[in-house]
Formats: structure tokens, C-alpha cells, sequence
């Protein structure tokens, strides 16, 4: 589904130079669903990319949010998570597991509304759900 060029294309298109990092941690977003924090990144990346640091990582994903390539989730005060699908989406915390899950707008009690509320313009919206997931539930209601 994601191909280089495209992952290439889209740099390009929100005018980042695609250099070799910033390819590899953007087709690494869009590739890994799980929400993952620029250590996780790091982590993945760095025996592919021996060049890569830990403050490129940083650094890459900063700019990738302010460009709205991704979106940079703070539901877990201890670690801001990253997040390469940037359609409008709700995030579910689990307390137990610590996994951060997308909750689609269709799975949502109420429709994020217009780009305008009071006058003020909207750039972002953040639905943050806390909760116990489907997976540890069971482990939950045994205890
Ligand atoms: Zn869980
Ligand atoms: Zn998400």
C-alpha cells in the first residue's frame, strides 16, 4: 500500500526535503498502526539506518506534526506517542496494557463538529478515550 515513492511524493508535497531519515520514519508511521514513541522509532530504525539518532527521531517527528504529516498524541502524560494516520480519529488509553487504539469517528458517540466554534478556528481535534481495552476486559472483570 505505501510504496517510496509515494512516501516520497508526500514529503515533497508538504515541502520536506526528503532526506534518508525522514523516508525511513515516515514510511515507518504509516506502516506501524500501534502508536509508537520516537524511542520505539529509534529503536526499530537504527541497525537500517545507522545514521539515525535519537535526536534526528525527535527532531523528524516535530517536524512531521507541525506540518501535519502526523499527529503527535499526548494521551499518555508519561510519553508522547506518534501517529501517521491523520484523519480525524479517537485515541482509546488502556490502563492496563498501555496500548493507545484507534477509535474510528463512525465508533464515536458524537461527530467532531465544524471548522469554527466561537469564532475560533480549528486546526486539530483530540478525542482522548481512557479505559480498560476489549483484550484485558476479561482479565479485569476475573480479579
Ligand atoms: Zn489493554
Ligand atoms: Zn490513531
Amino acid at each position: 500500500m505505501t510504496d517510496k515513492t509515494s512516501i516520497k511524493e508526500a514529503l515533497v508535497q508538504y515541502g520536506i526535503s526528503p532526506s534518508r531519515p525522514r523516508l525511513a520514519i515516515l514510511e515507518y508511521l504509516r506502516t506501524h498502526c500501534t502508536h509508537p514513541t520516537a524511542d520505539e522509532i529509534f529503536h526499530d530504525l537504527k541497525e537500517a539506518v545507522p545514521t539515525l539518532s535519537l535526536t534526528t527521531v525527535y527532531n523528524t517527528l516535530k517536524l512531521f506534526a507541525e506540518k501535519g504529516l502526523c499527529l503527535s498524541l499526548t494521551i499518555n502524560e508519561k510519553q508522547v506517542c506518534y501517529d501517521g494516520h491523520t484523519h480525524p480519529h479517537g485515541h482509546l488509553l488502556c490502563s492496563r496494557c498501555g496500548k493507545v487504539y484507534d477509535i474510528e469517528r463512525s465508533e464515536m458517540p458524537m461527530e467532531p463538529s465544524e471548522n469554527y466554534i466561537c469564532g475560533h478556528r480549528i486546526t486539530e481535534v483530540h478525542y482522548y478515550y481512557k479505559g480498560i481495552c476489549s483484550k484485558c476486559l476479561p482479565d479485569d472483570m476475573a480479579s
